[in-house]
C-alpha cells in the first residue's frame, strides 16, 4: 500500500492535512501524532503482512488503522493494469520526462514510470511532418511514445524552418531524417520510420494516425485509415480557425466522411468548393494555433494509447476542439454518424 507521492502532503492548519491538490484531494482532520507517523509511513509504502506490526509500533489500534487506510483510498496508489514488457526508461530519459511522469501517475493512480513504459510500446502515424506534424511527433516522444511513423517524402525546406519547425541546418534533408536528428540529439529515443517500408500487416497495427491539413482534408487520406481499421484523429487548420477533431474510431464513432456529408446538407455547394481549397497553396498554421493543435491532439492520443494499455479514459475525451483566432473561444464539437455514410450500414 503505497499513497502516490504526487499528491504532495499540504498543512491546512497545524492539525488538518490535505493529501493532493485536485479532485481526489483528501482532507484529514483532528491527526494525532501516531495518525500522522502512519500516513509518513503510508508515503514511503507499506507491504500488506507489515501493517499489523506498524500498526502496533505506533500504538494504533486495528481499527483506527483500517479507518485511516480508507479514508486516504482516492489518493492511493494501484497496481498497473499494464503487462510487465522487456523495455527500461533511460535514466536521462525520467530526468527529462518528470512532469510526464508524475502527470501520468495522476492521471491513472499508478506508478507514472509504468504508464510510460507501456507508451514505448505503441506507435503513432503522423502523415505530413510540416510544423504542426513536427510538433505533434516531439511531443509524443516527450510522453514516451515508442514508434513514430510517417509516409512523409518531402524535405525540408525554408517554409519549414524556424523558432517551432526545423532547424535551419537540416535544409534540403528529408523531414522524416531530419526528425529522426532532431530526436537523436534528445534523451527521448523514440524510433522513427517511414510508412513506406512497413508490411501492411504492421501498418494495420498502429495505434492510431494523425492527419494534418489546411482547410479540408483530401478524402483518400482518412479512407487509407478507415480501411485498416486504425484510429485517427484530424488537425485542420482554416482561414478562422484551428480544428482538433475527435479520436475517429472506425465502426464506433461517426467517420470524417459523415462530416463531409453534413457539410452538404448544410451547404450544398460545399464539394465544389472543397475541390477548390484542397489545391489552394494557402497556409493557416500559424504559432498559436500549431502548439494549441498540438497540445490538444498530444492529450487525445495519450488517453488513446494508455486506454489500449489497460488504463482508464474518461468519457469525456471523446469530443473536438477548436480554437477560435479572432476571439481566443474554444469550443468542443462532435457530430453524429450521417444516414448516408458507409459507417452507418457496418453498424
Ligand atoms: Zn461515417
Amino acid at each position: 500500500m503505497r499513497i502516490n507521492p504526487n499528491q504532495q502532503p499540504l498543512w491546512r492548519t497545524p492539525f488538518e492535512m490535505q493529501l493532493g491538490t485536485g479532485k481526489d484531494s483528501v482532507i484529514l482532520k483532528n491527526l494525532t501524532n501516531a495518525q500522522e507517523r502512519m500516513i509518513a509511513a503510508l508515503y514511503n509504502g507499506i507491504a500488506d503482512q507489515q501493517l499489523s506490526h506498524i500498526t502496533e509500533q505506533l500504538g494504533l489500534t486495528n481499527d483506527e488503522s483500517k479507518r485511516l487506510v480508507e479514508s486516504v483510498g482516492e489518493v492511493m496508489l494501484t497496481e498497473s493494469p499494464a503487462k510487465p514488457n522487456k523495455i527500461k526508461l533511460g535514466d536521462d530519459f525520467i530526468a527529462g520526462a518528470f512532469a510526464e511522469i508524475i502527470r501520468a501517475s495522476l492521471l491513472h493512480s499508478v506508478d507514472g514510470e509504468a504508464v510510460l513504459l507501456g507508451r514505448a510500446e505503441r506507435s503513432v502515424h503522423v502523415d505530413d511532418l510540416s510544423r504542426a506534424g513536427l510538433q505533434i511527433c516531439l511531443g509524443l516522444a516527450a510522453a514516451g511514445i515508442g514508434h513514430l511513423i510517417s509516409h512523409d517524402e518531402a524535405k525540408v525546406d525554408k517554409a519549414n524552418l524556424g523558432p517551432t519547425g526545423f532547424p535551419s541546418q537540416l535544409i534540403g534533408q528529408p523531414r522524416l531524417d531530419a526528425l529522426r536528428s532532431i530526436l537523436a540529439a534528445s534523451p527521448n529515443k523514440a524510433l522513427v520510420s517511414t510508412g513506406k517500408k512497413l508490411a501492411k500487416n504492421r501498418l494495420q497495427k498502429i495505434d492510431c494516425a494523425v492527419l494534418v491539413s489546411h482547410q479540408v482534408i483530401d478524402p483518400r487520406r482518412y479512407a487509407t485509415w478507415n480501411n485498416r481499421d486504425v484510429p485517427h484523429i484530424a488537425v485542420t487548420f482554416d482561414a478562422e480557425r484551428v480544428w482538433v477533431s475527435p479520436m475517429i474510431v472506425p465502426g464506433q464513432t461517426a467517420c470524417l466522411f459523415c462530416l463531409e456529408q453534413m457539410r452538404t446538407d448544410a451547404d450544398s455547394s460545399w464539394p465544389v468548393i472543397a475541390t477548390q481549397l484542397l489545391t489552394s497553396q494557402k497556409r493557416f498554421d500559424d504559432a498559436a494555433s500549431q502548439l494549441f493543435a498540438a497540445g490538444i491532439v498530444i492529450q487525445k492520443i495519450l488517453s488513446r494509447v494508455d486506454k489500449v494499455a489497460g488504463f482508464e479514459q474518461a468519457a469525456e475525451n471523446l469530443s473536438g476542439f477548436s480554437l477560435e483566432l479572432a476571439t481566443g473561444a474554444v469550443s468542443e464539437f462532435t457530430w453524429p454518424k450521417h444516414e448516408a455514410c458507409e459507417c452507418v450500414a457496418k453498424d
